[in-house]
């Protein structure tokens, strides 16, 4: 799934290409694709566009008297569209503009997860946005520490919870802690204060590191694509002190670490209901 700093050059490229637009239409083209019923799309029609912004892991098309909310999933993209063919295929739904442009959000496969929200109002008391914490990337030490106090709980899957802090995913996760060279299983009420500082600086750099290459390329990638020191890179050299890349794997992802770096050179049991994973 796409994380904060893919979505945010993403939407800057949507933003650099069709801020200003007036929307012309939008049309569903699934029965899930629209996840509201008010206001009406249909009332947005001769609105410009005013901005592509991001929050968390949504794009904000901001219409001045609403926003359109897209969440894309696992697979989902937002694109130009250029044929604008009756049938497109992974059609989730369409924006239309009065020069003739286009905008398609399209997902793969046959999940149909991704969505359009449209709110009006203040995005943040409202679904989807309402309940996503702070942006990771925004959070302060002293901010990150109380938070990591209040949510007792591993490491890996407190950086994962949009709830707690929006805009991470499983591969920044997985460098988060290996920048901060803490276990992916370390308990976040029992960090230190060096551990904390350490935590806060590595989320802050993996996300600035991941906006500055997201911003070089024309396109969203995958995930396997994106550059990263353990992430997709389990068995490789560990770039800092090259031991082997290990992992602990979960039906829907890798935690991918480095045990010299991160976990005193304890390689953790492969084993999801361990009691030894700490
Ligand atoms: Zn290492």
């Amino acid at each position: 799934m796409p994380e904060a700093p893919e979505l945010q050059a993403h939407a800057e490229r949507l933003d650099a290409e069709l801020a200003g637009a007036v929307l012309a239409g939008f049309r569903p083209l699934t029965f899930t694709a629209l996840k509201t019923y008010a206001p009406d799309p249909a009332s947005l029609v001769g609105q410009a566009l005013r901005s592509v912004g991001r929050r968390g892991k949504y794009l904000l098309l901001d219409l001045g008297e609403a926003t359109f909310v897209v969440h894309l999933m696992q697979g989902g993209r937002l694109k130009p569209d250029e044929k604008q063919s009756a049938k497109p295929r992974g059609g989730i739904a369409r924006w239309t503009f009065d020069d003739g442009r286009a905008l398609l959000l399209t997902e793969p496969g046959t999940e149909r997860k991704a969505g359009v929200w449209v709110v009006a109002g203040d995005l943040e008391a409202q679904e989807p946005i309402a309940g996503l914490g702070p942006e990771a990337a925004e959070l302060d030490e002293a901010a990150l520490g109380t938070l990591l106090a209040a949510h007792p709980m591993r490491l890996h899957g407190f950086l994962r919870d949009q709830r707690i802090l929006a805009g991470i995913g499983r591969r920044l996760a997985n460098e988060i802690c290996h920048r901060a060279k803490l276990s992916p299983f370390a308990g976040t009420a029992k960090l230190d204060p060096a551990q904390v500082a350490r935590l806060s600086a590595a989320i802050r750099a993996c996300i600035d590191e991941s906006l500055a290459a997201e911003r070089s390329r024309s396109e969203m990638v995958k995930s396997a694509e994106r550059e990263g020191a353990v992430h997709h890179r389990v068995g490789e050299p560990c770039p800092v002190c090259g031991d082997a890349i290990r992992s602990v794997e979960y039906r829907a992802y890798t935690v991918a670490y480095c045990p010299t770096c991160q976990t005193g050179g304890r390689v953790l049991a492969d084993n999801t209901t361990s009691r030894f994973l700490k």
